[in-house]
């Protein structure tokens, strides 16, 4: 993995303008390696991003166990009980079926895992999540269940990769307003390097900053 250092004046300048507005920083650290973390941490920051679970679960184990670890990446059924020991709060949930087994795993490790729904807001297919319609009857099946081991706290999504400023805007104002219609949703995560100044006058809670903070990433 690439060593390069951290961008310490980008760090301290994203955390001035979001300790002004109360945004908690995710510093994503996908493809970077464990000893750029470590100096991200030594500067006292604690929550960090991962996208991909043998990476995260690999960076765990060689790092400090106080650290806050984001799941932000797509999560396959199958994988949950890897990171169920120790994730802090899960990004991409898009079905019961997940949350079922995240649930499931928090149990057998009498854990409570905070999870996001994942929405999907850009114009793009690729990008995975749930539209206004699943996401309202998804939060109506989880009223009538009893899930003790996870705490759906809010809303995660990603707007369209574009330069088009307005547009992303008008993305997350509309993830705005479905957090908003919500009753005790606490989190919203949107925001990245290249919006996450306007993801914050559009109200999110919470932004996901990778290349400012480690350069950017290597294909
Ligand atoms: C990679 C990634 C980010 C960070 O992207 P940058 O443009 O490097 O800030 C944020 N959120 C998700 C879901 C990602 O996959």
């Amino acid at each position: 993995m690439p060593t390069m250092p951290v961008n310490k004046s980008n760090f301290h300048s994203i955390k001035t303008q979001l300790a002004e507005k109360q945004v908690t920083l995710v510093a994503v650290s996908k493809t970077k390696s464990v000893s750029a973390i470590q100096e991200l941490y030594n500067l006292g920051h604690r929550d960090f991003g991962e996208n991909y679970v043998q990476e995260l679960v690999d960076k765990e184990a060689l790092l400090p166990k106080d650290i806050n670890w984001h799941f932000i990446g797509h999560l396959q059924t199958n994988k949950v009980k890897l990171i169920a020991p120790f994730v802090q709060l899960i990004h991409g949930v898009d079905s019961l079926k997940l949350l079922k087994e995240i649930n499931k795993q928090a149990e057998k490790n009498n854990r409570v895992i905070d999870c996001l729904l994942q929405v999907h807001i850009a114009q793009e297919e690729t990008k995975f999540g749930l539209n206004e319609e699943e996401l309202q009857s998804l939060v109506k099946e989880l009223a009538k269940l009893e899930m003790k081991n996870v705490r759906v706290c809010g809303l995660m999504g990603m707007a369209s990769f574009t330069t088009d400023i307005q547009k992303v805007r008008k993305e997350f104002e509309y993830l705005k307003e479905l957090f908003d219609s919500v009753p005790n949703f606490e989190i919203l995560s949107m925001g990245m390097s290249s919006d996450y100044k306007t993801a914050i006058e559009e109200g999110s809670t919470m932004v996901r900053i990778g290349s400012l903070l480690f350069g950017v990433r290597e294909k």
